[in-house]
């Protein structure tokens, strides 16, 4: 493509709760990034999900954008409070969900990272966690049930472990990448002492593929001792690589280590498509009151834009979320902050204070 004349489109779902306010916060900081750096300015596409679709459209999470999301480059999707969702579809998965499996997002990739000037346990933290979202322990599509649950007797209740070599070859992949353009390190997270064929193959598997990747170091380590040496010395680690279950777990922990919910980003990605999306929810107790912390819903579209440009996207991207990155750590450092942080700023303050930064750099 030509990255200087061709826009880069993006969905813009905004969700629910507090997704009306760090969304379009999150939005104009990124255009303020982009245009900071001499990039083509993002085509945004905002498409309807969550409660408002559900007065639109009669569901959260409408065919009609499905089948939008198809065509474009990237999504960035606020939280949804499923929740608060009427009857029946308050207990469907919930539209994150039903975009990863639609899109087999395969790769859930979990930043953990201290702020100068945000309390953290491990003020010295910088990992990232790659969750292999498809199967493992939360196996969703296995031959035996819907759920990789089922009760053979109702005394009896029974789970399934699905690893394949196919979706740890492509989550490995995905680790690898990452470690390649970070500090070059992988960690290989598993049970291989007790989950032999299971964990094992997926321990082996990211091995092999790692054969591929001469420049970055592999490690091993098992799952319990892995949520030890987190705590110890989580300052360690780059990119940790692990399935379904064990990075759901770890991903908690690490952030809880290195700060809050306020500061969590994420990307969900498959080769193809990537979705941003903030690691808390929608925050129903603070919605509509201009201080819910945006700082996750920002750092997740500058994870968007930074794979987007490793993926031959326009490579001002990749320089806007640098410019993004650094603007809210000096943000953080210089004491701005929201409520759950301790501070006073409200959302639009913090917002501003960040843009303010992004194009003085
Ligand atoms: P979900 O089930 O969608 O994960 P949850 O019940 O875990 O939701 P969250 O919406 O993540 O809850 O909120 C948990 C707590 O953290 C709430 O008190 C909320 O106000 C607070 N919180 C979450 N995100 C933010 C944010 N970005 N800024 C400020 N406070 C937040
Ligand atoms: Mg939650």
């Amino acid at each position: 493509r030509q990255a200087t004349s061709e826009p880069t489109r993006l969905g813009l779902l905004v969700g629910d709760g507090i997704g009306h306010e760090i969304v379009p916060a999150a939005q104009r900081i990124a255009d303020a990034a982009v245009a900071a750096v001499g990039g083509t300015p993002v085509a945004w596409v905002p498409l309807d999900v969550g409660l408002d679709a559900i007065g639109e459209h009669g569901t959260p999470m409408p065919e009609s954008t499905l089948v939008a999301l198809a065509d474009l480059d990237g999504w960035v999707l606020g939280p949804h409070d499923s929740a608060s969702y009427p009857d029946p579809f308050r207990g469907q998965l919930t539209p994150g969900g039903t975009i990863r499996k639609r899109f087999d997002l395969f790769a859930n990739i979990r930043p953990a990272r201290a702020f100068a000037g945000v309390r953290a346990v491990s003020p010295e933290m910088d990992l990232v966690i790659v969750r292999e979202n498809t199967e493992g322990f939360y196996a969703d599509r296995n031959m035996f049930t819907g759920s990789g649950e089922f009760m053979p007797t109702p005394d009896v209740a029974m789970a399934v472990g699905v690893v394949t070599r196919r979706a740890t070859e492509r989550i490995a992949r995905a680790a690898f990448e990452l470690a390649s353009r970070r500090r070059g390190r992988v960690t290989v997270v598993h049970k291989a002492n007790v989950l032999a064929l299971t964990t094992g193959l997926f321990r082996d598997v990211c091995h092999e593929i790692g054969t591929q990747y001469p420049g970055v170091e592999v490690r091993n380590e098992h799952v319990d001792a892995m949520a030890a040496h987190l705590v110890r010395r989580g300052e360690d680690f780059d990119v940790v690589v692990t399935e379904n279950m064990f990075g759901d777990i770890l991903s908690d922990l690490a952030g809880e280590l290195s700060g809050s919910l306020g500061t969590a980003p994420s990307l969900n990605a498959s080769e193809t498509k990537a979705m941003a999306q903030a690691a808390h929810g929608a925050a129903p107790d603070i919605a509509g009151r201009n201080r819910a912390n945006p700082t996750a819903m920002i750092l997740s579209t500058a994870m968007l834009f930074d794979w987007l440009s490793s993926r031959g996207g326009d490579p001002a991207l990749g320089r806007a979320a640098e410019r993004i990155q650094s603007a809210v750590a000096n943000t953080l450092q210089a004491g701005v902050a929201t409520a759950d942080l301790g501070g006073l700023a409200s959302t639009a303050e913090f917002a501003e204070t960040v843009t303010a930064r992004v194009v003085r750099h």
